[in-house]
């Protein structure tokens, strides 16, 4: 269904000689679309557990190449593995860069 929303409205966007009305016609469809879409996702979020759908936490491990300083920062993006990120804050001296990045799946019970 999302699909089909995304779809009407690049057509309503893309054809810009397109009817008015057929025009709102297609951003009706779309929203209707869009609408089923939250609708069915509020329900499985309530049908199973609530925080189960959370999306799982990237980060990114930054670590000295000097000192025994070591980091987890939120990954970003453009973040990859051994990219250096300037100078350690701790002993100034050596070079920080990412040592991995790992997902932080959902808290386990
Ligand atoms: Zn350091």
């Amino acid at each position: 269904m999302a699909v089909v929303g995304l779809y009407t409205i690049g057509l309503a966007l893309n054809t810009p000689d397109l009817d008015p009305t057929l025009q709102i016609l297609y951003l009706t469809i779309a929203v209707l679309a869009f609408t089923f879409v939250v609708l069915s996702f509020t329900r499985m979020r309530r049908g199973i557990r609530i925080g189960a759908y959370t999306a799982p936490k990237v980060l990114s491990v930054v670590k000295c190449g000097q000192c025994s300083f070591k980091q987890i920062k939120n990954f970003a993006l453009g973040d990859f593995v051994f990219k250096t990120l300037g100078k350690c804050t701790q002993c100034t001296t050596g070079d920080l860069s990412i040592h991995g990045i790992y997902t932080e799946g959902p808290p386990k019970k």
